[in-house]
């Protein structure tokens, strides 16, 4: 293949049923392709900056002045988060699925010595890290993380908000509250919950640093920014320890976000090289969750995902996940073991669901910023043509009548 110049990449557009990303609003790829090109230190690039980080406080629910934006997706977000935490640094992280154990390992590598990451660099188990295991399918719960950090008093506890992995959602109030008692500071994924869950980061005072993405509940795909908030005493933690990065760390970063010493200033100061159009994308999307209210979308999700779980329901299946914008599910009996099969089967027809991806597989159907009639209606249909198609029987009648309750005008006007 040296040399060899390809013919034009076409990308299909696909249902986006999964965990993430979600369907970008038009209106945000608009506002991605109609801005001008001007450099990062342009006053309407940095203007816009400072209306996210404004906007990004009222979406988290902070007086944090630490609240920004990373670019790049959830995981930069998470670790810059976990940009404070130091080699022998005492932590207790909770983990229940795929990214709790992501970032459980994350924690593993910042925390361990040298010569315990030298010892496995690729999965280094560092004496000063607990890692408590809840297994797949079930939520951390307040008595959980309470006995942990009774029993091991760490600087850091970690716990991911919604595990989507598992689709569990886990007791943030119960994690904060542990913290506060036990004098241990806090830090949270919270990569799928904002933006659909109805929640006030500053209603958890145990926490000190949290992490989201752009593309999940944000609705902001096109390469753009993952928001954090850090309150006074993690900076202040930081500014004392340091942290071996420049490009995440968050004081240095919030500089472009018009945040110095603590407190907001007009213009921001350079960081790193900014787009303006993921900087015009990123601004779009924040105004429409805004316009929506985070506490609408929060229904909104709620009612959807109860409708396709009785849906789904209805087709023999079973859903072992609470949160409201994802269902993790087993196939009826009769195609126990051919989850994977199914979700192939889908995807080869841009109906893109997905597997889980650790033990135990699960599908996985999102609704990301697919909250409506229509959009749902058409997600339970297709799902029910493909458990036929794998050879599965479907009492259609049922579904119908599911659907038909919930939505009475879509059938109606089919
Ligand atoms: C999606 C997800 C991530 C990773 O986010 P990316 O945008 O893929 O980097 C991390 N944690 C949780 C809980 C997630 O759902």
């Amino acid at each position: 293949m040296t040399g060899a110049i390809f013919p034009k990449l076409e990308i299909p557009d696909t249902l986006a049923a999964g965990p993430g990303p979600g369907s970008t609003d038009a209106r945000v790829l608009q506002s991605f392709a109609q801005a001008g090109m001007a450099d990062h230190m342009q006053d309407d690039v940095l203007r816009g900056m400072i209306e996210c980080k404004h906007m990004l406080r009222q979406i988290w629910g902070t007086k944090n002045t630490y609240t920004f934006a990373v670019a790049g997706t959830g995981w930069s977000a998470l670790d810059m988060m976990f940009s404070a935490v130091m080699p022998g640094d005492t932590v207790v992280a909770f983990t229940n699925g795929t990214f709790s154990g992501i970032d459980g390992l994350t924690l593993r590598m910042r925390a361990a010595t040298r010569e315990e990451l030298k010892a496995n660099t690729l999965d280094p188990r560092p004496a000063s890290v607990t890692i408590i295991e809840i297994p797949h399918g079930q939520s951390v719960t307040g008595d959980i993380v309470d006995a942990a950090l009774a029993e091991h008093k760490p600087k850091w506890a970690f716990m991911a908000h919604w595990e989507t992995g598992s689709g569990r959602i886990n007791d943030l109030d119960g994690f904060s509250k542990a913290c506060e008692r036990h004098g241990a500071m806090g830090l949270v994924d919270a990569v799928s919950s904002l933006g659909v869950a109805d929640f006030s980061i500053d209603d958890y005072p145990g926490v000190v640093g949290w992490a989201s993405c752009p593309q999940k509940g944000i609705l902001c795909l096109p390469l753009t920014y993952a928001p954090v908030s850090f309150t006074d005493r993690y900076i202040d933690v930081l500014k004392e320890n340091g942290a071996y990065t420049y490009c995440h760390h968050p004081i240095f970063e919030a500089r472009h976000w018009g945040i110095v010493d603590g407190k907001d200033v007009e213009k921001g100061a350079y960081h790193r090289t900014h787009s303006a159009y993921a900087v015009a994308a990123f601004h779009e999307a924040l105004r429409i969750v805004l316009h929506d209210t985070i506490a609408n979308r929060a229904e909104a999700y709620a009612f959807h995902e109860s409708v396709l779980r009785e849906a789904v329901e209805a087709m023999g299946c079973r859903v072992t996940s609470n949160m409201t914008s994802l269902l993790v599910l087993n196939l009826p009996e009769a195609l126990a073991g051919r989850e994977m099969e199914l979700v192939r089967l889908c995807r080869a027809k841009n109906f893109c669901l997905w597997p889980t991806l650790s033990e135990p597989v699960q599908i996985r159907i999102g609704i990301l910023n697919l909250l409506n009639p229509a959009a749902i209606t058409d997600i339970a249909n297709r799902f029910a043509d493909a458990i036929r198609e794998l050879g599965g029987e479907v009492d259609q009648a049922r579904v119908d009548q599911v659907l038909g309750l919930h939505y009475p005008s879509v059938i109606a006007a089919e």
